[in-house]
């Protein structure tokens, strides 16, 4: 066994042509690889029938098929929404989630992946199960493109197709983590999956955000808000104390301006935290200043933590008062992309910062409990 074999989804149809020349190989296999190992999904090299076997052979001494394995698979929702575990060769385990949206009279039908770019994440944002666990390492590019790969060979055996969108929406800061993300969004491009259909959501990293507009990928950007006046952002997002609002609007603006692409705010509904009336005021005044949708997420109920959503009725009166730009996911598949980072916390229980968070939490709530007062 090799440690130093190249990862098959790390490499450009262009270099994996220059592997199959360098292996005295027409460099035509190379298209009927990927087609296997996209459309058709594949599992191995061993399962690419049109190829010789001799050829099957070579490939897995000179290349690692894949870089994650699947070790947990849950399905709901009739199967249009599936959780995956997948764990890296250090041991290290991060979590994918497969959104199959069927479409209708006006929308295309589409296989969303939401995937991950850390293990862990270094933010700890408070109602966030993965903000628990610290960062404990990035993922490479090959790791984020199996991710796809993989949704692709689990969709592979429906009639659905291959991936058609792909969100940074699992756990970890992808703008921490910018090369290997930034190479992934890259890579998936030459697999054939357009940075058009690419979501990119950001707790807020403003010089990575430029950084980000000047690679002029036509890609979304969702900036995860959660709060729109600082003192409680900086509660809820700690990174907020190191950009906060003012400086993040304008970072988004000269994105939209940069790349043409509006962004989108992505706002986690907390009882009793951020879904006050005044929270709603100040979040349509950002919203209509930044001219950007909101969605508006109920919050998820993470270990460790008292932080639970809103009513459906608060809720609901939450997105009137936010007004048209808002709109609330209750449907199943897109609570599973919220969930993110829930899967691995429940199985792998190492919540490095938990004590840290529940504090934070603890004030913020007992903050909450004497806040009728006029200082908000
Ligand atoms: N780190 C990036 C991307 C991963 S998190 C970011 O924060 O944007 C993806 C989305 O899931 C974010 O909008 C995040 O706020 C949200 N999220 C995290 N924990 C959640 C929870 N417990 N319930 C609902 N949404 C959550
Ligand atoms: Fe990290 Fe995003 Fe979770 Fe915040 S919400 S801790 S940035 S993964």
């Amino acid at each position: 066994m090799s440690t130093t074999r190249r990862e098959l989804g790390a490499l450009t149809l262009a270099q994996l042509q220059g592997v199959l020349v360098d292996l005295g190989q027409p460099a035509y296999r190379a298209s009927q690889i990927r087609e296997h190992a996209w459309q058709r999904g594949a599992r191995s090299f061993q399962q690419m029938g049109t190829l010789p076997s001799s050829l099957r052979h070579q490939l897995g001494a000179e290349l690692s098929f894949q870089s994650l394995e699947v070790t947990g698979e849950t399905s709901t929702d009739r199967g249009l929404t599936v959780k995956l575990l997948l764990r890296g060769a250090d041991g290290e385990e991060v979590e994918a989630v497969l959104i199959r949206h069927p479409g209708g009279a006006t929308a295309r039908p589409r296989n969303t992946v939401c995937v991950s770019s850390q293990v862990g994440c270094a933010i700890g944002c408070l109602f966030c199960a993965t903000g628990q666990l610290g960062l404990r390492r990035n993922l490479t590019a090959a790791e984020i493109v199996d991710q796809v790969r993989i949704a692709g060979q689990i969709w592979s055996v429906t009639d659905w197709g291959s991936p058609t969108n792909v969100v940074f929406m699992g756990m970890g800061e992808p703008l921490h983590n910018y090369e290997a993300v930034v190479e992934s969004i890259r890579l998936l491009q030459d697999w054939g999956l357009s940075p058009r259909h690419v979501v990119v959501s950001t707790s807020g990293l403003v010089p990575e955000i430029d950084r980000l507009a000047a690679e002029k990928l036509p890609i979304r950007l969702a900036i995860s808000l959660h709060a729109a006046d600082d003192p409680l952002r900086d509660q809820l997002v700690p990174l907020n104390r190191r950009y906060p609002l003012a400086q993040l609007k304008e970072a988004a603006l000269r994105f939209s301006a940069t790349t043409g692409r509006r962004v989108s705010l992505e706002y986690v509904l907390i009882a009793g935290v951020n879904d006050r009336p005044q929270d709603a005021l100040a979040l349509r005044r950002l919203a209509a200043s930044m001219r950007a949708h909101v969605n508006l997420i109920p919050m998820n109920p993470i270990p460790n933590s008292e932080l639970i959503a809103p009513p459906q009725r608060v809720c609901r009166e939450f997105a009137v008062a936010v007004g048209p730009r808002a709109s609330i996911r209750f449907s199943r598949g897109e609570r599973a992309t919220a969930a993110c980072g829930q899967l691995r916390a429940s199985m792998a229980a190492l919540p490095r910062r938990t004590a840290l968070a529940a504090d934070a939490h603890r004030q913020l709530v007992g903050a909450e409990l004497t806040t009728n007062s006029p200082t908000d």
